[in-house]
């Protein structure tokens, strides 16, 4: 969906549709050739990732695997516990395959954090992150992310795969919710 459709939810634009494959080209020409003759593993994390994943792969020149994972926090009902139930989980085994975590949005960093270490204990050779957003004055904790498409302010965003209330995930940017809708 396009900007004209939603326009008076949106207080800003943050990341315009030629802003983001510009961006996404750069990162896949960065990822392909750090990873060529890898055998690299791509995974999603569900829903939020799949815009990046699809643009993301079909811009790479290289063969990947790609697999999914859902995950949520646990208990306190806020997105940002840090405690993480797995909702959907890998279908394979990672042992000694060289990972790297799809993400739409890093905020506080806790889900981030604690997925990387997941990945990890189960033996894969090394588990990286690339997400398309990071809020760097939001971080709890310090995740390292080896490849980020755009640093933004502590605001509420939605599109290209972010949504409130599961809608303004098929947006072609990215944007600010204006207040009005969730005030
Ligand atoms: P973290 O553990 O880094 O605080 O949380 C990351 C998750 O919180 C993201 O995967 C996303 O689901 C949600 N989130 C954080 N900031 C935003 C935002 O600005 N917009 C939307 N739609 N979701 C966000």
């Amino acid at each position: 969906m396009e900007h004209a459709h939603v326009a008076s939810d949106i207080e800003r634009v943050i990341a315009t549709k030629e802003e983001i494959d510009a961006r996404i080209k750069e990162l896949a020409a960065q990822v392909a050739k750090d990873y060529d003759g890898k055998n690299l593993l791509l995974v999603g994390v569900l829903k939020g990732a799949v815009m990046v994943m699809a643009d993301l792969t079909r811009a790479l020149d290289i063969h990947v695997e790609m697999d999914w994972m859902a995950v949520s926090s646990y208990g306190s009902g806020t997105k940002s516990s840090g405690v993480v139930r797995i909702l959907k989980d890998l279908d394979r085994d990672i042992t000694n395959r060289e990972v790297l975590i799809v993400e739409d949005i890093v905020d506080t960093g806790l889900t981030l954090h604690w997925l990387k270490s997941n990945l990890e204990s189960r033996g894969a050779k090394k588990v990286e992150i690339l997400t398309m957003l990071r809020k760097p004055e939001a971080a709890k904790v310090e995740v390292d992310v080896k490849y980020v498409g755009f640093d933004i302010p502590t605001d509420f965003v939605i599109g290209y795969g972010l949504d409130f209330d599961e809608k303004y995930r098929n947006l072609d940017f990215i944007g600010v919710l204006a207040k009005h809708v969730y005030a």
